[in-house]
């Protein structure tokens, strides 16, 4: 299709955003393209922008969380019928590696993340393989099923799937942004006897017990894993959903025996773990999770649809594409009111 579109462009980490008119991308080979409607903007975006973490090139169309219709199949592509409502998955994957051939195609060894690797959904259109398409299911808004594939996917993943959440148990959610509150929302949907929010901004905790959270502990006034212990014996389960050294420690020091802890957030600083006893004697697990699998997706896209997930409180704000700077100030600002923002390149 020829013509031109705007994107959001990464062109000097360290420097806002452009918004270039660029040509609109021809799908390739099982390929499709996606009339962007809604576009997530997230932590990660922040430090894209910032330079914390690294992009494959520059300049590029940032954006992972994508969700439009189908406007143009590519060749090879079947069942992709133009005017589809689809979300697409934040990273590719190849379907043959070791992890894809296991069903875990969230740690594809080939995967690209749209708005990291390759040209994001910051834009009117991308283009995206047909594979990592999902229909989006009646009842549910493009700004809902834009986010739903990381900022509720990612929580579900590590909650359920790593972190093997089992109704009647403790839970310990440290950071109460977009995927933290999410964490929270689903340890109540997944049965949790007891949900508790550690966070450093009081706004946050707040938000964490409208969320459902039984209790709010600031880290910035009392040691969580003390409080923690104190308040319930300790967590079966703590999600770490900020990627800070100190914070995945105390999440670590929060839990009981048996008691897994399960790493979301992402950070490059090397951690101090409790001493080996708290693995062996403890049985104590500390655990990554990265993403989800599509199945994944399609599940939080189904809850809503049906009901079971509120998702009233998630999206913070609806801006235009001109206003993506914007959106990544709202993320950075203290206080942290937003849970997540989202673009619609139509409005
Ligand atoms: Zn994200
Ligand atoms: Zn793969």
């Amino acid at each position: 299709m020829a013509g031109t579109m705007l994107a959001a462009r990464l062109h000097e980490p360290g420097k806002p955003l452009s918004l270039d008119q660029v040509p609109i991308p021809e799908p390739g080979h099982g390929q499709v393209l996606v009339k962007v409607h809604a576009c997530g903007v997230c932590g990660s975006d922040v430090h894209f922008v910032e330079g914390h973490s690294p992009v494959a090139r520059t300049p590029i169309t940032l954006g992972h969380e994508p969700a439009g219709v189908v406007h143009q199949a590519g060749p090879g592509v079947e069942g992709a019928a133009p005017g589809q409502r689809v979300a697409v998955r934040p990273g590719t994957r190849c379907g043959e590696c070791e992890p894809c051939s296991l069903g875990r195609d969230n740690i594809c060894e080939q995967s690209q993340v749209l708005g990291m690797h390759v040209d994001g959904g910051l834009a009117e259109y991308v283009a995206v393989p047909a594979q990592d398409l999902i229909p989006i299911p009646e009842g549910v808004s493009f700004a809902q099923a834009a986010i739903a594939g990381d900022a509720i996917a990612t929580p579900y993943h590590a909650l359920i799937e790593r972190g093997q959440l089992r109704a009647g148990e403790t839970v310990a959610v440290f950071g109460c942004g977009g995927l933290g509150i999410h964490a929270i929302r689903l340890a109540r949907l997944a049965g949790a006897a007891t949900v508790v929010a550690v966070d450093v901004q009081p706004g946050a905790l707040e938000r964490a017990k409208r969320a459902g959270a039984d209790l709010g502990i600031n880290a910035a006034e009392e040691r969580p894993s003390r409080a923690i212990r104190r308040a319930i014996g300790g967590a079966d389960l703590a999600v770490e959903c900020v990627g800070h050294p100190d914070s995945i420690a105390e999440a670590a020091r929060s839990l009981k025996r048996g008691g897994r802890a399960v790493i979301v957030g992402m950070g490059d600083q090397p951690i101090a773990l409790p001493p080996p006893n708290a693995f062996t004697w403890s049985e104590n697990a500390l655990i990554g999770s990265f993403g989800s699998s599509a199945g994944t997706v399609r599940r939080i896209l189904a809850m809503a649809a049906a009901g079971r997930l509120d998702l009233s409180e998630s999206v913070s704000a609806v801006l235009p594409l001109g206003d993506v700077n914007r959106a990544l100030d709202m993320l950075r600002a203290p206080g942290r009111e937003v849970v997540r923002v989202v673009i619609e390149p139509g409005r």
